[in-house]
């Protein structure tokens, strides 16, 4: 019987300024100069920069396809059997689906390298990426640097009108002066935010 040819996952996570597309990118690249082929996905949200490429804080860049919905990946694939290599940035945005369509990718033998934000602003996992980071062969989580102490930050702060965000506040807050920081465990700060049980180390038990 013919063994089937498996691929492999590599994700690339972290909070935002981590470098994650930079490093998908550096891995994109080396893969095209070494003849492989390779094609970049993205989902069609994010429109900070050029349309069709995707760029690092950095201003490395790639040329990519971008997508409405993970079957568009196949749908593109149909036309473009040499393929060999499937990047994707910014996974986290893109639907559950996405498990099932790299899932499916990996056993027809195609090699995934995806990017994508581990926890939302509220220090949660962000959409697929549990699943997407337990599947993996290859984990590179990447840190980056608290905008309050200068140590490894792994989580992303988010700022509205100069305060950190509340737990609650909407995801769109029209009008809302906004910005994003990468922060540490001790300077990541979301009011609101509770614990499922009420823990004490004092009582020393779980309430
Ligand atoms: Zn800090």
């Amino acid at each position: 019987m013919k063994q089937e040819i498996k691929g492999k996952l590599t994700i690339i996570a972290g909070p935002m300024f981590s470098g994650k597309t930079e490093e998908l990118i550096r891995l994109a690249t080396r893969l095209k100069i070494g003849n492989k082929k390779i094609i970049v996905f993205k989902p069609q949200i994010d429109s900070r920069y050029d349309k069709n490429k995707i760029c690092s804080h950095s201003g490395s860049m790639i040329e990519c396809v971008l997508i409405k919905d993970p079957i568009d990946i196949l749908t593109f694939l149909e036309s473009s059997k040499e393929i060999e290599y499937i990047a994707i940035d910014e996974i986290q945005f893109l639907n559950n689906v996405i498990i099932d369509v790299v899932s499916f990718l990996i056993g027809k033998g195609y090699n995934v390298i995806a990017s994508g934000l581990d926890m939302n602003f509220r220090g949660e996992p962000f959409g697929p990426m549990p699943e997407l980071l337990c599947m993996a062969e290859n984990v590179f989580k990447l840190t980056a640097v608290c905008n309050e102490c200068g140590k490894d930050a792994a989580y992303t702060q988010r700022i509205v009108f100069d305060k950190p965000a509340s737990y609650d506040d909407p995801i769109i807050l029209v009008g809302a002066k906004e910005h994003y920081e990468a922060r540490c465990r001790e300077h990541h700060v979301v009011p609101g935010k509770k614990y499922s049980k009420k823990l004490s180390l004092k009582e020393g038990s779980i309430l």
